[in-house]
């Protein structure tokens, strides 16, 4: 069942700038969604739109079968947002947030502490309960965020950049409460524009650009694009000449660097392979593109695909 139903929507701001396009595409019910694209592609605008939060100028929009503009209060009944900026009161505490954005709903006091309570442990966020948001560190303000926007118990999240800037560690808990999320049955759209997020916990993804759909896809399909991918390789040790090795396409940058075209069919381990058979010893590697940019070159037909 389609739970968001997005057609030919557009958004013009009163500037003039032309955010979105007329996209349409609908998100299924239970499914783990991003919505990718880079910076000032329309997706904050998008789920905005979704959220009410900015007036759509064209196009029509439904959640969970009810029309953003004549059924509005029951549209966002079933949502649950966390905005991209952190908008806590700095001297509001932790749990008075959480039980206060339960009673916009009508949701009763002793439930919703209840609620809180249980958010906070699974979030790791139980000692901070009684803390002004001022003392906690950005990662911790975005769980709390996280918290607020499930204080409704709502069937479908939308999260704006939900680990932007939020360390490693953190980025892989909060990764694993979404996807237990997901696994209990509700609907997750998120924005990003971080491909390995999408990547990680992602089934479905529309890509836009410029306020336009570039492309809706299962997460596979999207990735076979990638069909090339750029790594630098640190050696172990200085190499003065690099033999000819015909399974590969590589460049030697330095006597301790190696720049290698990896097929996606090849692999990176049997490049390694290829190499350590050759002598050659890899101490590290990275990537040296960005992934996603290199999909949108392909998918904008900036490059040909
Ligand atoms: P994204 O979330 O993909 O980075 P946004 O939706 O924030 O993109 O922005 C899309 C375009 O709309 C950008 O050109 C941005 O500058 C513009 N924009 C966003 N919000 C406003 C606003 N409130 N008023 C005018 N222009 C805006």
């Amino acid at each position: 069942m389609s739970i968001i139903h997005i057609e030919n929507l557009s958004k013009t701001y009163a500037s003039g700038v032309t955010a979105l396009d007329g996209v349409s595409f609908d998100i299924q019910a239970g499914d783990f969604f991003a919505l990718l694209g880079p910076n000032g592609a329309g997706k904050s605008t998008l789920i905005n739109v979704l959220s009410s939060l900015v007036q759509k100028t064209g196009g029509k929009v439904a959640i969970a079968g009810h029309d953003i503009d004549t059924h509005s209060r029951q549209a966002k009944l079933h949502l649950g947002v966390m905005p991209q900026e952190i908008n806590l009161g700095v001297f509001d505490k932790v749990l008075p947030i959480l039980i206060n954005q339960a009673g916009y709903y009508g949701v009763p006091k002793a439930i919703a502490k209840k609620r809180a309570l249980d958010l906070l442990d699974r979030l790791s966020l139980s000692d901070k309960a009684d803390q002004v948001t001022r003392s906690l560190s950005g990662g911790m303000k975005r769980r709390v965020m996280i918290a607020r926007a499930l204080m409704n118990d709502p069937d479908i999240i939308i999260l704006d950049e939900p680990t932007a800037g939020v360390d490693i560690e953190i980025r892989q808990h909060m990764w694993d409460f979404l996807k237990d999320l997901n696994k209990a049955g509700k609907t997750i759209i998120l924005t990003t524009h971080y491909l390995e997020e999408a990547e990680q916990l992602c089934d479905n993804v529309a890509i836009i650009d410029r306020g336009k759909l570039v492309c809706q896809s299962d997460m596979p399909s999207l990735l076979r694009h990638l069909d090339c991918e750029q790594f630098v390789l640190y050696l172990s040790e200085p190499l003065q000449n690099l033999p000819d090795i015909p399974e590969l396409s590589i460049r030697q940058i330095d006597s301790l660097t190696l720049e290698v075209d990896v097929p996606r069919d090849l692999g990176i381990s049997r490049c390694l392979y290829h190499l350590c058979k050759a002598n050659i010893l890899v101490q590290s590697l990275r990537n040296k593109t960005n992934r996603l940019e290199s999909l949108f070159l392909k998918l904008t037909k900036r490059e040909g695909l």
